[in-house]
């Protein structure tokens, strides 16, 4: 049976009975989201195209199937044959599926930048994975594309899937991705903005979207270190440079990318695209993929300095989902390493300082407690500050040890045994809430000996001093 068999058995109900004939036909038909809390501010209706809702969690389930269709309809791919590509790892998911359901062998060559977990995927659907230098010409031995050709001419009955050549992958989103849009806006799309990688997606849905309405602005967002912003402005072609963002920008133009129709291509950094996703993620609840992000942030970009009003209808597409990246645009230690650090402090908060202490335990003292006592207390666990609390355990204020140094060396002060504390206590004490942001205990701290955490009932619940936000802070550098 071929892919278009498999493929054209979609959605059978009979008997009261839905279901798939094969996972195939539930590729496509995601849905649009509305962006809330990150544009807010922002007049236009702005819809995320969220294609992680995709079997294989992405945009290019889209163009898998169809590239073996025409493959086995012009007959290069027979039965026991093999599929090869480039790839950064989507494309690959895509190709997996259908092979899998077709019994196709599938190798994959991926640039060593990507993530490991996308190498796994790979692995995971049985392929083989040839991992390839990043930092090399695309006409290099060594790059990726090479390694591809390669592999193709010495493997028996194998085609090469050639995404950034092949016109049926634009060709899949002119069929699939650009009429949905089309019809889940009601023709009312004003804008479509998306990162570009082989640019099928922006050439395939735009050539579409402007067949329908020539008036509607098909917008690219392209990562700084990608040649593509600066050859659609100019027509000049410049040197590559480096960018930690996945799956979008590119050191050529490939020929899946039609330039004209794409009326501008917005430039983001990889700061500013993965600070996105993580916000994306954790305000939207869209758990996608930094190229998502680099959309998002380049659509914002975008609808400001255009300043689009109301009646702008934006849809911006999250290629693929956040699982691919947990080890890094979602992990802090990779976030840091690579200085996309600032931003982050500002997540951290007075709770995961103090549950990070070596001695997590929290000491107090209550105003009737005898003077020896809390020195006792104080010199056994080495503390040089401890909050006072009432019966109720709420706070009343703090008593630090040059207090009681202070308080013993008066002059005229004559001691009790049974002396306590009540006279020492400073009530004075900077109190803050758990969630507290690091600024905020900076600002206390730095004219202060420490900052007691309480929680909703003045309870203490941590005590911080300057030395437990070096320690912090310290431990987060690597
Ligand atoms: N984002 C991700 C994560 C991708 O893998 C790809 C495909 N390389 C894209 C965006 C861009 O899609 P296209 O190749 O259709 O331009």
């Amino acid at each position: 049976m071929t892919i278009s068999d498999l493929r054209s058995a979609r959605t059978t109900i009979g008997e009261g009975i839905d279901y798939h004939d094969n996972i195939l036909s539930t590729i496509g038909h995601t849905p649009l989201v509305r962006l809330n809390a990150v544009a807010s501010g922002l007049e236009p209706l702005i819809l995320a195209k969220v294609e992680y809702f995709n079997p294989g969690g992405s945009v290019k389930d889209r163009i898998g199937w169809p590239i073996i269709e025409d493959a086995e309809r012009d007959g290069r791919l027979r039965p026991g044959g093999t599929i090869v590509e480039a790839t950064s790892g989507n494309t690959g998911v895509g190709l997996a599926i259908a092979a899998a359901i077709t019994g196709y062998r599938c190798i994959f060559v991926m640039p060593d930048k990507m993530s490991q977990e996308k190498i796994l995927l790979l692995r995971a659907f049985g392929a083989r994975v040839v991992v390839t230098p990043t930092a090399v010409e695309p006409e290099d031995p060594r790059s990726y594309y090479s390694v591809a050709r390669r592999l193709v001419e010495e493997t028996p009955n194998a085609i090469l899937a050639n995404q950034y050549y092949n016109p049926v992958n634009p060709q899949a989103h002119f069929e699939t991705t650009g009429p949905e849009i089309w019809q889940q806006t009601a023709g009312r799309i004003t804008h479509f903005i998306t990162g570009m990688g082989t640019g099928g997606t922006i050439s395939g849905v735009g050539r579409y979207l402007k067949s329908q309405n020539p008036e509607i602005q098909v917008i690219g967002v392209d990562p700084i270190g990608s040649i593509l912003y600066e050859l659609h402005r100019s027509g000049t072609m410049t040197a590559a440079e480096g960018y930690k963002v996945e799956g979008i920008g590119e050191d050529f133009l490939p020929g899946a990318t039609d330039l004209s129709i794409i009326d501008e291509i917005v430039p983001v950094n990889d700061r500013e695209s993965l600070l996105m996703t993580r916000r994306l993620v954790r305000e939207e609840g869209l758990f996608c993929g930094g190229s998502g992000g680099s959309a998002v942030a380049g659509a914002l970009k975008y609808i400001q300095q255009h300043r689009l009003g109301t009646d702008a209808v934006v849809v911006v597409v999250l290629p693929d989902s956040g699982s691919r990246y947990l080890s890094k645009v979602f992990d802090d230690g990779w976030m840091r390493e690579n200085g996309f650090l600032e931003q982050v402090w500002s997540d951290v908060r007075a709770g995961d300082i103090q549950s990070q202490k070596a001695s997590g335990q929290i000491f107090t003292a209550r105003a009737g407690d005898l003077l020896r006592d809390v020195v006792t207390l104080m010199k056994s666990h080495n503390i040089s500050q401890l909050p006072v609390v009432n019966d109720e355990s709420r706070l009343i204020g703090l008593v630090s040890e040059i207090d009681l140094l202070n308080h013993m060396l008066l002059a005229d002060h004559v001691h009790q045994p049974d002396e306590t504390i009540e006279s020492m206590i400073n009530s004075d004490v900077p109190v803050v809430g758990p969630n507290a942001r690091l600024e905020t205990l900076m600002s206390l701290i730095s004219d202060r000996a420490a900052v007691v955490i309480v929680d909703g009932d003045d309870r203490v619940t941590g005590i911080l001093t300057k030395i437990d936000l070096l320690d912090f802070l310290s431990s987060q550098i690597r």
